[in-house]
């Protein structure tokens, strides 16, 4: 069971609560890592006295704006966009843009929270943020798509800069939209100033391996959780829910490392293919005709589509949550318990339920939370960030070299970390507790 919260952490999270009301996301957030820094703050009472969490839980700033634009029809339409700059004590504010109709301002402090300790973990010169808008991209032409993005920016541009709020894409937000808000931020300010926005094109400005590298990323923790256990994914059976970016990707190492994934969804239903997903056509149904998941069937017809229930009913030895938050609940924890499944690690962020994740951990599953598991897509975006600074471009090997390495070290951290403060093999604890202290110390260093 979980140790309960003590009396100080219970006061400083009771005090998030009720400053941060209806969020309930952001609350989630929150709770799950204060939840293990108690023996944090009996090591280091100096976070205490300087009131890092606290500082920590409030936003360094938060930007709340109007998006105006037209559609085809000449019809206007009014969204809301936004731009949490939450932390900025280890580099700039550093976050995806998401772009879904359930965006509003919890989700996104949820995110931007998550990021500080995410980007934290990497290892390299990043703060946390993060923002979006709760327009709906779905059935939108890319005129009108285009239109949105170019209105989003004439306000976004004047928080954002190489030297103080980096964003990149997220959920909605892909290649397509990147440079459309990379090309209206060029447009008003007359700068070329790659170092702005990440996720770019691979001819003007883009990293190599960038799009591969949250599903990569994802995957080569997993390695790293099972050669702990002295296992591999070599014959592994896997479950991979989304077939957005990061679940494409995902299923594209796996197999490569020799796992069988039986398995993907969209928030339509799944497709099960016992002979493993070809991931081609996910490709094409997914990044080039922008179509439903049941379109597999077309050219697989000894798939199925199994429509309105959950993917986690799929036995599996590993589950790779990649859709979105809150997306694995209990009950799907249970089932996966039942199942034998050995390893969970979030491609996602935040898709396990806490009461999910207290099932895997006592169930003695290993699990692994979004902000180490995926820590490789902003990961690369900081490696974007370098070779802007340096206007080079270095090749897909050495990129997915510095990937796997930067993997590797996340996965230690954790796991080191968590060794230390009497909870091995616990990655949650591992993970908070490795990404709090690196911005805490730079916190403290810098001052009130
Ligand atoms: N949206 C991604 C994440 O959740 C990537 C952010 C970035 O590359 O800045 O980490």
């Amino acid at each position: 069971m979980k140790p309960p919260l003590d009396e100080k952490l219970q006061g400083i999270l009771q005090e998030v609560l009720y400053r941060n009301p209806g969020e309930a996301e952001f609350h989630q957030a929150v709770r799950e890592v204060l939840e293990t820094l108690g023996p944090v703050l009996a090591k280091y009472p100096e976070f205490a006295d300087k009131k890092i969490i606290q500082r920590i839980c409030e936003p360094e700033r938060q930007i709340i704006f109007r998006v105006p634009w037209r559609d085809d029809k000449g019809e206007i339409h009014i969204n809301r966009a936004f731009r949490v700059e939450f932390n900025s004590a280890l580099g700039p504010f550093k976050g995806g843009m998401r772009f879904h109709p359930s965006v509003y301002l919890g989700i996104i402090k949820f995110l931007g929270f998550e990021q500080i300790f995410k980007n934290a973990l990497t290892g390299l010169p990043i703060g946390g943020g993060k923002g979006g808008s709760d327009f709906n991209p779905k059935g939108r032409s890319d005129s009108e798509i285009e239109s949105f993005c170019q209105s989003l920016m004439l306000e976004l541009y004047r928080h954002i800069g190489e030297y103080t709020d980096v964003p990149a894409g997220d959920i909605g937000v892909g290649s397509r939209e990147i440079g459309y808000l990379f090309g209206q931020y060029k447009r008003i300010t007359n700068r070329y100033e790659s170092g702005v926005i990440t996720g770019k094109g691979l001819g003007w400005g883009g990293s190599r391996a960038r799009k591969e590298a949250t599903g990569y990323g994802v995957v080569l923790f997993a390695q790293e959780m099972l050669k702990f256990q002295r296992q591999s994914l070599d014959g592994m059976k896997v479950v991979v829910s989304g077939s957005g970016n990061v679940a494409i990707y995902a299923m594209e190492k796996a197999q490569e490392l020799g796992a069988i994934v039986v398995a993907c969804s969209d928030s339509s239903g799944y497709i099960y293919d016992e002979n493993g997903i070809d991931i081609g056509t996910v490709k094409r149904i997914k990044e080039f005709e922008r179509r439903r998941i049941a379109t597999y069937l077309e050219s697989h017809s000894s798939a199925r589509y199994v429509e309105g229930s959950s993917i986690w009913s799929v036995p599996c030895d590993v589950a790779l949550p990649c859709a979105t938050q809150n997306e694995l609940t209990a009950r799907d924890a249970k089932t996966l318990v039942e199942n034998n499944c050995k390893i969970v690690a979030e491609g996602a962020n935040m898709p396990t339920t806490p009461e999910g994740i207290q099932l895997f951990q006592s169930a003695g599953v290993y699990f692994a939370p979004g902000k180490a598991a995926n820590a490789g897509g902003v990961a690369t975006s900081a490696l974007e960030m370098q070779q802007n600074a340096s206007r080079d471009s270095w090749s897909s090997e050495y990129t997915q070299k510095r990937l796997q390495d930067i993997m590797v070290d996340i996965h230690a951290s954790c796991y080191e970390t968590a060794a230390e403060f009497g909870a091995e093999g616990n990655y949650v604890t591992g993970a908070n507790i490795a990404g709090f202290i690196k911005v805490a110390g730079a916190m403290t260093a810098m001052g009130v």
